[in-house]
């Protein structure tokens, strides 16, 4: 977590770190593909650094917190585990049924794994969810396709935390990324996350927009809004160097 990196981290030796870019996009994934087997290079644990601690903690980001009454929580994606990463490791081992230990060995790293499709996307969201709803892709917005895309992989990560939560019910994207046009046809914010594939308006069929939201103050979100009955947004501005923006003011 901390920026001031005095200590001598225990370096690890990444063989093979997959690095998701901007492959192939393919088309709608109506089922669950093959999970992705991401090498994580050994066991991840307090003092460790490096690109696989940086996936770790895209994978665990939505575990930041217990309640969303303390200020500000969510997991720094720096690569560096510290104190934060290891209590949302422990947070999700404690979900999934694995020893809470805040060590990610074999059997977290296979549980991370199965949450992860081999397109990158992750087990219960496709790429298409979040395309822009005109041009179908993450095209011509704020940031470059590829970004944009990231962003909305980091985005999944804390919507399985989120999903998980609230009893494994499935949710809606309605509206993930948006290109600068579509988003001033709509008439969003010309500043919207969704310009930047930080944002996603949710639909979550039987469960109280009241819950969702509590839910998500859990789930690392820096910005949180319900605008009706089915439609909750949730975006990661602080990712973004922002002020954190709760409506409710819970933070
Ligand atoms: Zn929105």
């Amino acid at each position: 977590m901390s920026l001031t990196s005095s200590t001598i981290s225990r370096r690890r030796i990444l063989r093979g770190a997959v690095v998701l870019g901007a492959g192939a996009i393919a088309g709608p994934a109506l089922f669950a593909s093959a999970a992705q087997a991401y090498n994580w290079g050994g066991t991840l644990q307090q003092g460790s650094t490096g690109g696989a601690v940086t996936e770790l903690q895209i994978r665990v980001a939505g575990w930041a917190a217990d309640s969303g009454n303390k200020a500000h929580v969510r997991v720094s994606i720096d690569g560096d585990f510290g104190p934060g990463t290891a209590a949302a490791v422990r947070r999700f081992q404690a979900a999934y049924g694995l020893s809470a230990d805040a060590v990610a060995g074999p059997n977290t790293q296979a549980k991370l794994n199965a949450l992860e499709n081999s397109d990158g996307s992750t087990a219960h969201f496709n790429w298409s969810e979040f395309y822009d709803q005109v041009a179908h892709n993450f095209a011509s917005g704020k940031v470059s396709e590829s970004s944009a895309k990231e962003n909305c992989r980091r985005t999944m990560y804390k919507l399985e935390a989120l999903r998980k939560k609230l009893g494994d019910r499935a949710i809606t994207v309605n509206s993930g990324f948006r290109s600068i046009a579509h988003n001033s046809q709509i008439g969003g914010a010309s500043d919207s996350m969704h310009l930047y594939g930080h944002a996603a308006d949710l639909d979550v069929p039987g469960v109280a927009n009241s819950t969702v939201y509590r839910t998500a103050q859990t789930c690392g979100f820096s910005g949180l809004e319900t605008y009706n009955t089915d439609h909750q947004h949730v975006d990661a501005r602080a990712d973004m160097g922002r002020d954190w923006w709760w409506q409710d003011g819970g933070i």
